[in-house]
């Protein structure tokens, strides 16, 4: 059996530790010292790290884990990373002998140009699992840092179509301050409001709010909603073209919650 244990570090973010009691990947270790701290504490190997974009909070602990595990780090040949030994892009299957798993990857343009998405198709080891990064987040997604609104779109899409079921571990713990949003722009949603009240008392007792799941991310998400006429209807009354596609809806909201 797999198991996926959280690393909280900085303010905010997640590193996600793969592991079978014996072995462990992590993904995006922004800092080595907690990843060290947790591989002891669970008498942990690590045998690989994946790498899901080239900013410092996800790609600040490799050198010094690399150095102390001599184990392949993956990532996209086109960030420029220089621990990357392992190339991967769109569609590549990793094989992670260790953990006899093989993990998918998926190329998410739009908070950077490169990044990447790794998805763990459910086997007897765990259910579907992704590891986004700073994509999706839970009822939200990642900023428009290198990438166009239409990329961002086309990648969030491109996560919906997995299975509902998968369970989704996004890169930081930003799930109250996206749903105080999606409460904004869509305030008629129940399930919104309810995940919302659940989340904030999940985060007074220190629980992190993820996992998330697609299933429940397509209800509560905004930036998964973009064809909800709601969400439309905002979109039209806050952007300047009369009639809008799908990417300037989503551009639209994007905007929005920049300036929230
Ligand atoms: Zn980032
Ligand atoms: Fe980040």
């Amino acid at each position: 059996m797999i198991a996926i244990t959280s690393i909280p570090a900085f303010n905010d973010n997640y590193f996600w530790l793969i592991h079978d009691n014996n072995n462990a990947i992590v993904v995006d270790p922004g800092l080595a010292e907690p990843v060290l701290y947790t591989l002891d504490h669970l008498n942990l190997e690590l045998t690989g790290i994946l790498v899901t974009h080239h900013h410092a909070d996800h790609c600040g602990g490799i050198a010094e884990l690399k150095t102390k595990y001599q184990c392949p780090v993956w990532g996209s040949s086109k960030d420029n990373i220089a621990t990357i030994d392992r190339f991967c892009d769109d569609g590549d299957f990793i094989d992670i002998e260790e953990l006899s798993i093989k993990i998918q990857v998926i190329s998410v343009p739009g908070h950077t140009r490169n990044h990447l998405a790794y998805f763990l198709p459910n086997s007897q080891q765990s259910n579907n699992v992704l590891f986004c990064g700073d994509t999706l987040f839970s009822a939200g997604c990642g900023r428009l840092f290198e990438g166009t609104a239409e990329q961002m779109w086309k990648s969030l899409q491109k996560l919906m179509d997995l299975p509902d079921d998968t369970h989704i571990y996004p890169a930081h713990e930003y799930t109250l301050s996206n749903l105080e949003f999606a409460a904004h722009i869509e305030p008629d949603n129940k399930m919104v409001s309810d995940y919302l009240q659940h989340v904030s008392l999940l985060r007074k007792i220190g629980i992190p709010s993820l996992p998330s799941n697609i299933n429940l991310e397509k209800q509560i998400n905004p930036f998964l909603r973009i064809k909800e006429p709601a969400i439309q209807k905002i979109a039209q009354s806050n952007g300047n073209a009369t009639k809008m596609n799908d990417s300037q809806v989503f551009a639209t909201i994007r905007e929005l919650k920049d300036r929230y």
